[in-house]
């Protein structure tokens, strides 16, 4: 697995990048790697940590699951001793993530699939933990925010004083736009104007197809496109619910 490891000039807070934990999203990839080569110099504070290719054999297949045992690497956070992802995820967690203050995982629309902007931070019931959460959410520059009750996996990286947040989105420059701003939220670098706050929503629904309209209290973050996109195509229309009382 590369492995991005950087040391700032100067001392300073904690912060994990992982991209690819699902294979086949390469924007998201792609800006790992660019950041790794503009932090290089340590011009900041604190320590960088950049995962870009969590999932390397789902990478070499073209999968967002790992092929090796058909998991998603998402879903076996935050790890266990039992099977092949489960001990990645548990290494990942063990060896990076428990000593960052903040796990920024970025992901984007895997093949066949399109996303708008967003990011998924879970409450975990630790004040300074969500409030971490909160403050990135509004400055990340993502359309909609989902914060939904916590899962074991938040609840366990919160217990070590980690906050993890999910970032959506099929640009490339959007993700490193959620590494700058993740960098600002930990004061590892100078913060700068900040931007609109984000739509939070409490509750999402996965869509099958283009034809399922979200319910009330639901948003669509991402829909399956009927035909796998080429270069340059138009994939479609962003749709998405307000969430009512
Ligand atoms: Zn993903």
């Amino acid at each position: 697995m590369p492995i991005a490891d950087i040391l700032g000039l100067k001392p300073g807070p904690t912060l994990l990048v992982t991209a690819g934990l699902d294979g086949d999203e390469y924007p998201s990839i792609e800006a790992a790697y660019a950041a790794a080569e503009t932090y290089n110099g340590g011009n900041f504070s604190g320590r960088l940590i950049i995962l870009p290719i969590v999932n390397v054999a789902g990478f070499d297949a073209g999968t967002s699951k790992n092929p090796i045992d058909g998991k998603y690497p998402k879903y076996c956070i935050p790890g266990s001793l039992f099977g092949t992802t489960p001990r990645l995820m548990r290494r990942i967690v063990q060896d990076y993530a428990r000593h960052a203050s903040l796990w920024l995982d970025l992901h984007s629309a895997a093949q066949g699939e399109t996303v708008i902007p967003c990011l998924w931070n879970n409450i975990s019931g630790v004040a300074a933990i969500d409030a971490r959460g909160e403050a990135f959410t509004r400055v990340s520059g993502v359309v909609a925010a989902v914060r939904e009750q916590g899962s074991t996996a938040t609840r366990t990286l919160a217990k070590y004083g980690c906050t993890y947040v999910l970032a959506e989105s099929e640009d490339e420059e959007q993700h490193g736009h959620y590494i700058d701003r993740a960098m600002q939220t930990l004061g590892m670098i100078p913060s700068v104007s900040s931007i609109r706050p984000p739509r939070v929503f409490t509750k999402t629904r996965d869509l099958e197809t283009l034809e399922d309209i979200p319910g009330e209290g639901e948003v669509l973050l991402w829909k399956k496109v009927a035909q796998p996109p080429h270069p340059g195509a138009r994939l479609g229309e962003i749709a998405y619910e307000e969430i009512t009382e």
